[in-house]
This record gives C-alpha cells, sequence and structure tokens, in this order.
C-alpha cells in the first residue's frame, strides 16, 4: 500500500495559523492519536540558535502537535541531543530554540538524551549491528519525528531520516562521523538509525527552511510548507521534490533507493508546491571513489576560517571527530592532513566562521573559464 504523505501551505509561524494547518496535514493522512499514549517528540535542536535562524525546528510547529496531543490527554516528552559539542550542549540548544518554553507550557517532560540512560540493542542494519540507544526512545509508545527542512553540506539534505541521528547521545555522533566518513557510508548509518526506532509520525516544518551550506550555515528560504507522513522515508522522497533536488542530489535518498527501501507514494493536498533551492557545495566524499583517490586532494571543496567571524569559544575543535583543529597563538588551526572532511565544524560553529569553498585546483579551473570567455568575447 502507498504512503501518503500531505503537504500543506503555510506561510507563517503565527501559532493559530500553524495548528489549523497541522491538523489539516494529519486529517489528510487519516492520522489520529489514541487516548492516553505515552508520546516522545524529536525536534531538531541542533545547536543554540532562535527560531528566526531557521537552523532548529520552529516551537510553534510543536506547540501544535503539544495541543492535538493534550486533547487526547497524552502523556509527552521531547527529547534530543544536539550536534556533538554545541556550543552550551544540549540544554542550551534546546532553551535557545524555544523548545524549553513550549515544553513548560504544556507540562511535557524535556529529556537530554546526553543525559539518559542508554541501552544497547541488536540491528540488521547495513552498517551497524548494534546501537547504543537512550532508553527513553526505546520506551516511548510512539514517536514524533520533526524535522526542519534544510540542506547539509555532506549528504545534501537534512529531512525526516537524518533528524533521527539526533537519538545519538553525545561523543558517538562524532565516533560515527569517523567512522563513517564518506558520503555514502554516512548516508546508510543514518538509516540504518532511522529503522533502528523508526518514527511513528513525521511532520517537517518547511514553513521557514534553509538552503545552500546548510545545515547552520546556509541561508534562510521562505519555503510555506508543512509535510506529513507515517513514513520520513517517503516524507524526504517529497521534499526533495518541492526544493528541486534530483538525482544524487539527497544522499539519503539514493541509498535508500539502492536498499530498495523507497515506498510507493502517495500525495494528499497540495501537489505542485515547488520552491527551488540553492544546493550546498558539491562534496566528493564517497563518489567515483577510483577518482577521488587520485583528485580528492585537489578538488575537494575545502574550509577555511574566516578569522574576523571566529570569537574563539573552540566548538569547533571539540566537535572534531580527527582532532585536526588546534588553537595555536590565539588562532583557530585546521591541519588538512589529519582532516577528514566530514564539515562537522562548519555546522557546529556558532558563528558562521567556518565557510567552505572551492579548492585551489578548482578555483583556479574557473579562472581559466572566465578568462577564456573574456578572450572570446
Ligand atoms: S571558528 Fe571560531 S567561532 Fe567558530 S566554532 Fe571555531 S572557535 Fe568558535
Ligand atoms: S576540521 Fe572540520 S571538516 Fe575536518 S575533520 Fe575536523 S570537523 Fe571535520
Amino acid at each position: 500500500m502507498a504512503e501518503k504523505v500531505s503537504v500543506v501551505k503555510c506561510n507563517s509561524y503565527d501559532e493559530e495559523l500553524v495548528l489549523e494547518k497541522v491538523r489539516e496535514a494529519l486529517d489528510l493522512i487519516g492520522f489520529k492519536v489514541k487516548q492516553g499514549t505515552n508520546v516522545l517528540i524529536k525536534p531538531n535542536a541542533l545547536m543554540g540558535k532562535v527560531p528566526e535562524e531557521a537552523v532548529t525546528t520552529h516551537p510553534a510547529i510543536i506547540s501544535a502537535v503539544c495541543r492535538i496531543l493534550k486533547e487526547k490527554k497524552c502523556n509527552i516528552s521531547i527529547g534530543e541531543s544536539a550536534g556533538f559539542m554545541a556550543l552550551g550542549g544540549t540544554d542550551y540548544a534546546l532553551e535557545k530554540s524555544g523548545i524549553k518554553k513550549v515544553d513548560e507550557k504544556y507540562n511535557a517532560k524535556l529529556i537530554n538524551f546526553d543525559k539518559s540512560e542508554i541501552v544497547f540493542k541488536k540491528i540488521n542494519g547495513e552498517i551497524l549491528s548494534s546501537i547504543n540507544i537512550p532508553k527513553p526512545v526505546l520506551d516511548a509508545e510512539f514517536i514524533i519525528n520533526l524535522p526542519k527542512l534544510k540542506t547539509h553540506t555532506l549528504v545534501g539534505y537534512t529531512g525526516a531520516v537524518k533528524n533521527m541521528f539526533g537519538i545519538i547521545a553525545g561523543g558517538k555522533k562524532a565516533y560515527y562521523h569517523k567512522t563513517c566518513g564518506n558520503q555514502k557510508r554516512f548516508s546508510n548509518l543514518l538509516i540504518d538509525i532511522y529503522f533502528a526506532r523508526k518514527p511513528d509520525l513525521n511532520i517537517m516544518d518547511g514553513i521557514v527552511g534553509m538552503e545552500g551550506n546548510g545545515p547552520s550555515a546556509g541561508k534562510i528560504k521562505k519555503t510555506g510548507v508543512i509535510i506529513a507522513s507515517r513514513s520520513g522515508v517517503a516524507l524526504d522522497f517529497i521534499a526533495e521534490k518541492i526544493i528541486g533536488f534530483s538525482g544524487d542530489d539527497i544522499q539519503t535518498n539514493t541509498a535508500l533507493i539502492r536498499r530498495n527501501l523507497k515506498p510507493e507514494i502517495e500525495i494528499r493536498g497540495e501537489k505542485n508546491i515547488r520552491v527551488s533551492y540553492e544546493k550546498p557545495i558539491k562534496t566528493f566524499r564517497g563518489r567515483l571513489e577510483f577518482l577521488i583517490k587520485i583528485f580528492y586532494i585537489v578538488i575537494n571543496p575545502r574550509i577555511k576560517i574566516n578569522h574576523k567571524k571566529c570569537r574563539k569559544c573552540l566548538a569547533c575543535m571539540k566537535s572534531c571527530p580527527a582532532n585536526a583543529i588546534s588553537f595555536v597563538n590565539e588562532k583557530i588551526e585546521i591541519n588538512k592532513n589529519k582532516c577528514i572532511m566530514c564539515y562537522c565544524c562548519h555546522e557546529m560553529c556558532p558563528e558562521s566562521a567556518i565557510e567552505i569553498g572551492p579548492s585551489k585546483f578548482v578555483r583556479f579551473i574557473i579562472n581559466i573559464k572566465n578568462l577564456a570567455k573574456k578572450v572570446l568575447k
């Protein structure tokens, strides 16, 4: 049977409007919650950013979901583990993003997965044969995944599947980045984690998303949609269409197709919304591996510290799984020989001071091309 995905227009974070639109999205997929269910909400609270920065799930979406659940007398928990070594940690991310306030308003239980009991679980993944999951995730009767619509420099896009990476507590995230370095392997790891405890419902905050070099340093993009589905996988394929990505643009979707995990999908509601997103800079990790081994050093995009923006918080250094960042003479330095190009530092920098741009070689080619154009005019 086809997985239903609803797409509903919503152009503002006005709480009443968002509530109405979330209800509409849920009605379109025929979703009803049972009275008194124990529900765990998993938002995206990647780091301590205010809602207007479009990095985290907007509190209006979480609030709407809580209101619907409270009407059914559900017991609500909201749980997250922010990006590894995010400045101020998960507690700060939940507070700054406005999620803690929603939690207090609805008398929900706020759970920092980094401080939770961790349970070992055997799984049958392609990369993982076991996983350490926070107990509240395994105990939850029902999980509602609330991803934010954003691009992602490493895997192209972060949506429902990628958002479940936030059930992995603290340092283990960095370990996975290090051991599953390339795009292909990391995407497959994300899929393994998603299926280790598949969420029961997914509602995407696509009212204002992020394009370009997301998930934290991209450009804010008004998109005006809420997308809902019981299947996070189906939701991600519809989001891909809406933002105009295709082919290998979204590495998790590519991996899902290869693993034969893409379901039949039935769209309900708005079928023709298209808001073209600027793609993140192309990285070549894991693509055409034989070529990369030769050209990797010269073509892969380089990360660079913008020292004018840097305020020396050291979040990048703490989040680097390869220990490639050091603080020398009051300046952040990247050891290019150690760097595994995971872009965690770029993701976790609160000042967007870690920039990604073409390598010297690629810049040289671009300059030659531009020069040739001028000469041939
Ligand atoms: S580049 Fe500077 S501002 Fe950004 S995380 Fe590193 S130390 Fe902090
Ligand atoms: S320097 Fe940045 S991109 Fe390189 S390994 Fe460390 S966190 Fe990853």
